[in-house]
């Protein structure tokens, strides 16, 4: 499966993603993860890459388009991949388009994960990321048992530095004028598939893995 998880910050992505990692075992590539990484280990991607994300705005497309390229050409990325936050906008999915043919790895689909807007400032104020293994928390809704504590593996739990309600606001109108469209661009494909992403994770999960099976067997529903 080679997939495109579309949808505004806060709307399940990152969640979602880690679970069809492990049910199709294949990787889950997030730019924002990538980029995060590249940050703390104070790269020279890193420290270019570092304003732009404080402020809750894009990074440039020729850094993201680098990272990707070289991602997408490792070994585990060969039966597919889960793409995650990647492409951002016109520009980045009209790139993806002739890199993939390359690779000759066409999309399966593009899934759609859709939250109401007022929904999605609650989950970005209240997420937790465990600092070891990534496990996400959501204090309002989904806490860890012990305050600050990973109920998997025990580590710190830290907030993202972009998920203050500055930043925040900045990140859900970035969306809005350069991602939303790509919903028209993967339509006018044939591949785009939509399900909302309000309700219980599992539940969610149920109807993803079901809406990317038919489209495995060439039957998208939008
Ligand atoms: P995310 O974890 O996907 O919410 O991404 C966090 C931040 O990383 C975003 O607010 C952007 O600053 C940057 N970022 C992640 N993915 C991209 C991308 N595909 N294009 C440009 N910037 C990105």
């Amino acid at each position: 499966m080679r997939i495109i998880l579309l949808g505004a910050p806060g709307s399940g992505k990152g969640t979602q993603s880690k679970l069809l990692m492990a049910k199709y075992q294949i990787p889950q590539v997030s730019t924002g993860d990538l980029l995060r990484a590249a940050v703390s280990e104070q790269t020279e991607l890193g420290l270019k890459a570092k304003a732009a994300m404080d402020a809750g705005q894009l990074v440039s497309d020729e850094i993201v388009l680098g990272m990707i390229r070289e991602r997408l050409s490792k070994d585990d990325a060969r039966n597919g991949f889960i793409l995650d936050g990647f492409p951002r906008n016109l520009a980045q999915a009209e790139a993806l388009d002739p890199l993939l043919k390359e690779m000759g790895q066409p999309l399966t689909a593009a899934l759609l994960i859709d939250v109401d807007k007022a929904s999605l400032m609650q989950r970005l104020t209240g997420r937790r990321t465990c600092k070891s293994c990534g496990q996400v928390y959501n204090v309002y809704t989904h806490p860890p048992h012990t305050e600050g504590r990973c109920d998997e593996c025990g580590g710190e739990l830290l907030q993202r530095s972009d998920d203050h309600e500055d930043t925040i606001g900045n990140r859900l109108q970035v969306y809005e004028a350069q991602t939303e469209p790509l919903i028209a661009f993967y339509g006018a494909q044939g591949i785009l598939c939509k399900t909302t992403g309000d309700g219980e994770v599992e539940d969610i999960f149920a109807r993803i893995t079901g809406l990317l099976e038919d489209a495995a067997r060439g039957n998208i529903h939008d």
